[in-house]
């Protein structure tokens, strides 16, 4: 079967969070399973593009309402992904060094998708499944079953996977020229709300809707920003499948970017050795427990509380624990974070900015991650964490409730309700407590390392849903 997942960020070409470990994880397991997939992205001007070689495959023009922008194809040349790589270089739109957050998002996203079916209706193959990931890809389906120019796509199944239902890249109908001709007759299919809405536009018109988790399907249809009919309507065609990790980059026995390398039989003094590194540079005690977050500083995340919890775990259990805290993201936050480096120096520290490197030193080294998520479709932190014998502490919500037992229901994490001060002190004061019972830390590190999240179960799950869409 060929698959075509089309997405705007893929590990290792570029990331944002966890749509880019998906799309660069998930179509290595489908070739693993004999199938051909193939990733499809825009050609950012970061480090991997300065950093790697490229072939020029094919030269186009995509149309944008009235401008014409020329994109050149790029194929990947090294290829160890395990799948085929091409990227869509746009002057003008696209040579610039970060994914999102510009002015003109919306232009840059839809010339992309233009000038991905530009090419695909050029190549002498037809896919056997489009598979397109969040809002940003939003109008492939769409511009697939109903515009004239890419009827030759009208019987392709397509797949149109949730990992963020927060951002919906709606825009005025001033814009909708942008778009290619289509019958004004389906203007209802990119609607929502008296907006043009690529995710709504994308639940509509995909032949088959999913999300990275089965608790997200059930909370977004009762609550995402006024899109919850559309998901109840539509929830025939839906289903969850839990995103799993990819087990070769991210293993505690070989990852390059650990100080000391461990399995299950030898984690205490691998976790131990990373534990120092950590506490060294950061200048924190080893012989403390360490509890650490590592994500996006923002509300969905529940980063804005982390100040308080901070403050509250340190001024009144003074010298009993250690925190550190690894993300970046809204700037009140940030400072928060940083201005209590002072009062609560040789306990706290945090890293403000993005490092791949020590995020997986960080799931290593640590005795606990922390995740008082307000909002979290599948979250793939947790699931790092549990390979590398860190415990995690989360609220129950989204795939944190799918992943995470507490370990007073006979499980293996610390579960919390609200994404509170409050309910976070209490988690963290819950698990000092595992903590302080050796014999039970030691032998929950070594059950959760055995969990297997990775992708061989819902590689299969998505290659079964293809499957079911065969005409
Ligand atoms: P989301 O996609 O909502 O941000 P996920 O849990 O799905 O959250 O994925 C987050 C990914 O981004 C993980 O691989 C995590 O390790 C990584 N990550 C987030 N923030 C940072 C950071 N500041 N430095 C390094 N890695 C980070």
């Amino acid at each position: 079967m060929e698959i075509i997942h089309i997405s705007a960020e893929c590990y290792p070409a570029a990331k944002v969070g966890g749509l880019a470990d998906v799309v660069g994880s998930l179509p290595k397991y489908q070739t693993l399973m004999g199938h051909q997939s193939t990733v499809i992205m825009p050609f950012y001007h970061g480090k991997f593009s300065r950093e790697n070689e490229f072939s020029n495959i094919f030269s186009g023009v995509a149309r944008l309402g009235h401008a014409n922008f020329a994109f050149n194809v790029l194929k990947f040349q090294k290829n160890q992904l395990g799948y085929e790589l091409y990227l869509f270089d746009i002057p003008g739109l696209f040579d610039r060094e970060n994914v999102y957050s510009y002015k003109d998002d919306t232009e840059r996203f839809i010339t992309f998708q233009i000038a991905v079916l530009n090419w695909l209706k050029e190549r002498k193959e037809t896919p056997d499944v489009v598979h397109c990931h969040d809002q940003q890809t939003g109008f492939i389906p769409f511009l697939m079953s109903k515009v004239r120019e890419y009827q030759r796509f009208e019987h392709v199944p397509t797949v149109f996977t949730i990992h963020n239902g927060q951002y919906q890249g709606q825009f005025g109908f001033e814009k909708l020229y942008y778009l290619p001709p289509f019958h004004s007759y389906y203007n209802g299919l990119i609607e929502w709300h008296n907006l043009i809405n690529p995710l709504a536009s994308a639940i509509k018109c995909a032949w088959k809707v999913t999300t990275v988790s089965p608790s997200y399907l059930d909370e977004i249809s009762h609550s995402m920003n006024g899109m919850e009919d559309l998901l109840r309507t539509e929830r025939g065609k839906s289903l969850g499948i839990l995103n799993g990790i990819d087990a070769d980059v991210w293993n505690p026995e070989t990852d390059p970017m650990l100080e000391k390398n461990f399995n299950t039989k030898t984690f205490e003094e691998g976790k131990k050795a990373n534990k120092e590194m950590l506490c060294t540079q950061f200048g924190l005690d080893p012989n403390k427990p360490l509890f650490t977050f590592i994500g996006r500083l923002v509300g969905e995340k529940g980063a804005d509380i982390l100040p308080g919890i901070i403050y509250d775990v340190l001024h009144y259990k003074p010298g009993e624990q250690n925190i550190l805290i690894l993300g970046s993201g809204e700037k009140h936050i940030e400072h928060a974070l940083l201005h209590l480096e002072d009062q609560f120096k040789g306990n706290y520290c945090s890293y403000i900015g993005y490092n791949e490197k020590l995020s997986h030193l960080i799931y290593a080294g640590a005795d606990f991650l922390l995740m008082p998520s307000r909002v979290e479709p599948c979250g793939l932190n947790q699931m790092y964490a549990l390979r590398y014998g860190t415990i995690p502490v989360v609220r129950r919500t989204g795939g944190l409730r799918d992943t995470v037992t507490d370990i007073g229901d006979h499980g293996f994490g610390v579960c919390h309700d609200q994404c509170t001060i409050s309910d976070v002190t209490h988690a963290i004061h819950r698990a000092k407590h595992i903590c302080r019972e050796k014999r039970t830390f030691k032998r929950i590190r070594k059950q959760i390392m055995e969990i297997d999240h990775s992708w061989n179960r819902a590689a299969l799950e998505y290659i079964e849903l293809y499957q079911s869409l065969k005409l």
